[in-house]
């Protein structure tokens, strides 16, 4: 570990939570250089929906690599490029009657929002964005100010709040958070009107570091038509709860609305490998070339991975029927954790395989994880007070994997309560 201490900047975080050094991975499972193994409930913070070296897709990218398919090709024709394009419109766009142009950014979740957001403001020629309380985007400087979370922000080294607004989200301290909004929006002197009036909304549908707080189909229709009304964009990070999380493909199914703008990242590679992209509405299509530029617009390798993905998982609705399956198994658990432990546990979070519970404070799910880890399970926190535990399995999950790293949370509360008492006494 020595030399992670004296070489790597203090700015790396999982590995304070895991001090393992990590050689192989499998599934949902991963393997220290000791051959412990650990089972994988953060699945790379949602990168990994498929899990850890997919056989399928691993054979597909060996089949690429070994015929010397492109590894680099900056944003020129490929086939493999093609081949993700043609798969993604006919069983991801077509079949929930889509209509998106692809843009292919910097290959990080962040780099879609910056994409996303320069091009709401272009096309409408208004600089302000309207962000959630409790929203994640990303840590460059655009992503940033839309951002909430306090400890990203302080690492700007200065103000990040470019002409971003924040209102509150679905279920924030209770406030009604679109009225408050629908009535700025029709005040002349509220600050949010003429070359005020926001460029676009941008949400996450289930905010997934925020606390696991998941919108309502019926607050994202609201909002849906409040901006539809004032002509203002809306744009879904799909970045986290999309690629199957929630359910379905987009977080943003079950509400029946249709973003003007969506990013995706994390798990659309299928394979882990870096790959993002912003999905637009022809119209908006309204780039210059090059006017969003970067070296690395299109991951040759995660095309290949992406649309093996698609046509492994995506082609009829058994995976989500699945993750369904999973996800009620998941929701079982925790219900009958959260009745027992009320003096632990507040609520249970999210949806499908993006669920959690909130603990009372920190504190506790700070040991509680931390006792996890002990027993064999990797598995992260988030919200304001990284209160929430949040159990994200690779979609691929079997049963009988969910059922173990259950017993290892379980025993894990049950070894907290016992530790409690002992120091109580
Ligand atoms: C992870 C994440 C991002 C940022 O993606 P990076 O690849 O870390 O830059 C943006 N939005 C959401 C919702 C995310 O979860």
């Amino acid at each position: 570990m020595d030399i992670f201490k004296s070489q790597e900047s203090n700015v790396q975080c999982y590995a304070n939570n895991f001090p393992v050094v990590f050689e192989s991975a499998k599934g949902c499972w991963i393997t220290g250089v000791d051959g412990k193994r650990y089972l994988d409930f953060l699945a790379g913070a949602g990168s990994l929906n498929y899990g850890h070296n997919n056989p399928t897709l691993k054979k597909a990218l060996i089949e690429y690599i070994e015929k010397d398919g492109i590894t680099h090709g900056l944003d020129m024709h490929t086939g493999a490029k093609a081949r993700f394009l043609e798969v993604f419109k006919e069983h991801i766009l077509a079949p929930r009657n889509l209509d998106y142009k692809l843009q292919f950014t910097g290959p990080t979740g962040t780099n879609a929002v910056e994409a996303a957001m320069k091009l709401a403001r272009k096309v409408t020629g208004r600089p302000n964005i309207v962000s959630f309380t409790n929203g994640f985007h990303g840590c460059t400087y655009g992503a940033l100010a839309v951002t909430g979370n306090h400890h990203h922000r302080g690492g700007g080294g200065m103000p990040v709040n470019n002409a971003v607004t924040r209102i509150p989200y679905d279920g924030y301290a209770d406030v009604d958070g679109l009225t408050l909004f629908e009535t700025m929006l029709n005040d002349a002197s509220s600050g949010l009107t003429g070359g005020d009036k926001p460029a676009a909304v941008l949400l996450e549908v289930v905010q997934g570091e925020g606390g696991l707080n998941a919108a309502s189909n019926e607050w994202l229709q609201r909002l849906e038509s409040i901006c539809r009304e004032h002509g203002i964009l809306m744009i879904v990070d799909d970045i986290q709860a999309g690629c199957g999380r929630t359910g379905t493909f987009f977080s943003f199914e079950p509400s029946g609305i249709n973003p003007d703008i969506v990013t995706l990242s994390k798990s659309i590679g299928g394979y882990g490998l870096p790959m993002a992209l912003v999905l637009l509405k022809p119209e908006l299509d309204q780039w210059a070339p090059g006017e969003h530029n970067g070296t690395f617009r299109g991951n040759s390798h995660a095309f290949v991975t992406a649309a093996e993905a698609i046509e492994t998982y995506w082609l009829d609705g058994q995976f989500q029927t699945h993750i369904q399956a999973r996800a009620d198994q998941l929701n079982k658990v925790l219900k009958d954790v959260l009745a027992k432990n009320g003096d632990l546990f507040d609520t249970i979070k999210g949806r499908g395989l993006m669920q959690g519970i909130a603990c009372k404070n920190g504190d506790i799910s700070d040991a509680i994880t931390s006792l996890c880890f002990e027993h064999g399970m990797i598995i992260e926190t988030a919200g304001p007070d990284d209160e929430v535990i949040k159990f994200f399995s690779p979609l691929t999950v079997s049963e009988a994997e969910m059922e173990k790293g259950l017993q290892i949370f379980v025993k894990s509360v049950e070894q907290y309560k016992k530790d409690k008492l002992k120091k109580a006494s």
